[in-house]
């Protein structure tokens, strides 16, 4: 899967405009806009579930937007607006209720306006959003923010206008792929492992490790807490779970940064991990956790440089030189028939770079693509022995792992 070729960046300017009566009109209509569409879900029956169909047909959305403009004061893009903000957050309620999460209807709390491309005007570093036309107009200089230079040629996107600060968008885009230089991406508990040009190149995850562990030791410990002291803990969890998502998302923000500013004209090439799933049967604790950190490592990743989701199967055990099954030697070691040893992330990552270049596992491919990397750039295959199945959670403490970076504006929204 290839993603766009540009990703969204945003940035705030504080305002000082008085936009509360506005604000709290759009989220009424918000709303009503939810609503409306709820009381007019289809619930049909599947075996012995409900299954809820919204409706989108034209003749609906037409009468859904004649009647949110009754009463509405204010530009009539406004009720486009969340109309369409409207659908996203039910479709993202019904992908929730199909697996089996929230139930109840969604309740719009934020106060912010959704202003879209046909809502604004940018001329000569000023923003110009209608509220009501020919009427009500706010504007907003950026002739002297200090993201300037970062934006220079992007083009704008959609704006948010909270109580007191606009966040405007802007869409950036990728350096473009350079076809030659693909970088794959094993994920481990411990380390990212990658095969390129430049070699085998690790990434040590071992301090997302340990704050994994120092948050569970210390939320084991407030719970114990709670026996005699339950407000105190429940403060103390509050205070320590909120440092912790920080931490993690700190963390994996500096290391995707890093990895995508040192391979920038890079593909990036990662498991799919939807299709994993299927064939890795392996559901410990770690790797629930370790997952969720992957999938966010992937979804930073592909908003700061281009990625591409490879097929999973057989990565691990296959043998790069000669398509063989690979037997298990000693800590991280493989060994195959065929008399290649070799490291099992090394071996994860190389079988992923075959992938992302449509080569088969082949002697010739070893010989001619393969080792010159490696003899290149200095690796020996059997690598350092890390032992990677550490235990993380010897108690079995659940972790809500639920929390994961917020990173489009979509999420923002919601
Ligand atoms: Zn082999």
């Amino acid at each position: 899967m290839q993603r766009n070729s540009y990703r969204i960046v945003s940035y705030k300017v504080k305002h000082n405009y008085d936009v509360k009566n506005f604000l709290s009109s759009y989220r009424y209509l918000l709303q009503k806009a939810i609503d409306v569409i709820w009381d007019n879900i289809e619930w049909k029956k599947k075996g012995k579930r409900l299954i809820p169909l919204i409706p989108k047909s034209k003749e609906f959305k037409r009468s859904l937007r004649n009647c949110l403009l009754k009463n509405w004061n204010y530009a009539s893009h406004y009720v486009d607006s969340a109309i369409k903000t409207a659908y996203s957050i039910l479709n993202s309620w019904k992908r929730n209720y199909l697996k089996g999460r929230r139930r109840v209807k969604p309740v719009v709390k934020r106060k912010f306006v959704r202003v879209k491309e046909t809502l604004y005007v940018y001329r000569n570093d000023k923003i110009r959003v209608t509220v009501k036309p020919r009427e009500v107009y706010l504007e907003f200089d950026l002739t002297k923010v200090w993201f300037k230079k970062r934006v220079e040629g992007c083009d704008l996107g959609e704006l948010i206008l909270k109580e007191d600060e606009l966040i405007i968008t802007f869409r950036k885009p990728h350096t473009p792929p350079n076809p030659s230089k693909k970088i794959a991406w094993d994920l481990n508990l411990l380390s990212m492992d990658s095969f390129c040009d430049r070699g085998w190149i690790k990434f040590d995850l071992k301090p997302l490790y340990t704050l994994h562990i120092t948050y569970e030791n210390k939320r084991r410990r407030i719970q114990r807490l709670s026996k005699t002291k339950p407000k105190t803990a429940k403060k103390l969890m509050e205070k320590y779970s909120k440092r912790y998502r920080n931490r993690v998302r700190d963390f994996l923000h500096k290391l995707t940064t890093e990895i995508a500013e040192n391979f920038k004209d890079y593909e990036h090439g990662f498991e799919d991990l939807e299709k994993q799933g299927m064939f890795t049967k392996r559901k410990t604790h770690n790797r629930v956790i370790s997952k969720q950190n992957w999938k966010q490592i992937i979804a930073l990743m592909s908003y700061k440089a281009n990625v591409r989701l490879l097929d999973p199967r057989n990565s691990i055990k296959t043998c790069p030189r000669c398509g063989g099954k690979m037997k298990h030697r000693k800590g991280q070691v493989l060994e195959c028939r065929c008399g290649l040893v070799i490291n099992r992330q090394l071996n994860a990552s190389i079988n992923l770079y075959l992938r992302m270049w449509g080569f088969p596992s082949s002697m010739r491919v070893w010989e001619e693509f393969i080792l010159p990397i490696l003899r290149r750039s200095g690796v020996t295959l059997k690598g350092d022995e890390t032992d990677d199945l550490l235990p993380m959670n010897p108690e079995g403490a659940e972790v809500d792992v639920s929390q994961g970076g917020r990173m489009s504006i979509k999420d923002y929204v919601r």
